[in-house]
């Protein structure tokens, strides 16, 4: 790795201490999942993180996404469009559940003989909001649930305030409550999945390279650990090889390392708010669970978890779909 040491400052790098990352700048680890890996994939069981028309940050009907995905074999997918329990965010007072709920099941009828399209959500986690949160899932039945941390109001890296915010700060310090309310959001054992681990990087692209996050495993482990403990699934996110960072959320060497640590439910999903970005990217996601370890993919139907084993070309089970009805992924195998 080319760490940028512990020492690393934002605002006060040398030569020998790490370039800002730009776009297409690979990831630490010489590993695959930097830039160019973001095409569009084909043959896949699932992409399991995608937004629609039905978020305020997506104009894309379900019906393009379903078109594309039988186009490219995409056989199943999530749609996940966002939830924010902030007044003051975007998609709060959005989601009109049953209007959602119609929407996503009437298009699943529609497509049922050549794709399977489940009703998902992407909410958006705060520590705040965690009762509002619960209580809501207790009355609104997903097939899937994503929890994710964004930038909402008064979070110290909207463009804003992010530059003045890291300045002079050391890493861990800039990082810090990133990582404190995705612990939290995992700790609240209220969501199937943990959204695009590390997105930080994003808002942070211009300050820290992904290079000095790769340097810092010690500011992962506390979550990929609790994530390992607790089954709540790792998504591998696509979207950052399109993005600054040119690389995963999470990168390559913490899906190894939560492998490591135990983990054994990872999913991957494009978070595609354009139909371009449909499964952008995908195939270097399932890439990087294979060569972690994995052999499925963990994911919801509504009461049923279910694991999805990688196709035969990621050297998996082989079998391309769902090869049992249990535990998320949790049946791995010796030496897998
Ligand atoms: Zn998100
Ligand atoms: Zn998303």
């Amino acid at each position: 790795m080319s760490g940028t040491g512990e020492g690393f400052v934002v605002g006060q790098q040398t030569a020998a201490g790490g370039r800002p990352g730009g776009a297409g700048q690979p990831g630490a680890g010489g590993r695959p999942g930097a830039g160019g890996r973001a095409e569009p994939a084909r043959d896949l069981p699932l992409d399991a993180h995608l937004h629609t028309d039905l978020s305020p940050d997506s104009a894309v009907p379900i019906e393009v996404y379903a078109a594309e995905a039988v186009r490219r074999g995409i056989r199943e997918l999530a749609v996940t469009d966002h939830l924010d329990f902030d007044p003051a965010a975007p998609a709060f007072a959005y989601a009109d559940f049953s209007r959602r709920e119609r929407v996503v099941r009437e298009a699943a009828e529609h497509w049922a003989d050549r794709l399977a399209i489940r009703l998902g959500v992407e909410i958006t986690y705060e520590r705040a909001r965690e009762d509002e949160i619960r209580a809501y899932l207790q009355v609104h039945a997903y097939d899937y649930v994503i929890g994710s941390v964004h930038t909402m109001h008064g979070s110290p890296y909207t463009p804003a305030r992010v530059a003045a915010f890291a300045d002079g700060k050391r890493f861990g310090e800039v990082v810090a409550p990133y990582f404190e309310e995705v612990t939290a959001a995992v700790r609240s054992g209220l969501f199937d999945t943990l959204g695009h681990l590390d997105y930080v990087k994003k808002y942070l692209a211009r300050l820290i390279p992904p290079a000095t996050f790769a340097a810092h495993p010690e500011v992962y482990e506390p979550v990929l650990g609790l994530l390992a403990e607790s089954g709540t699934a790792l998504e591998i996110n696509s979207s950052g090889l399109r993005q600054a960072p040119g690389e995963t959320y999470p990168a390559a060497w913490a899906v190894d390392r939560y492998r490591a640590l135990g983990g054994r439910a990872v999913v991957a999903g494009s978070d595609a708010h354009r139909v371009e970005w449909f499964a952008a990217g995908l195939e270097t996601a399932y890439c990087l669970a294979a060569e972690a370890g994995f052999e499925r993919l963990a994911f919801r139907r509504g009461a049923d978890r279910i694991a999805i084993g990688l196709p035969a070309r990621f050297g998996g089970l082989g079998r391309g779909a769902e090869d049992g009805r249990r535990g998320g992924g949790g049946e791995a195998r010796a030496g897998a």
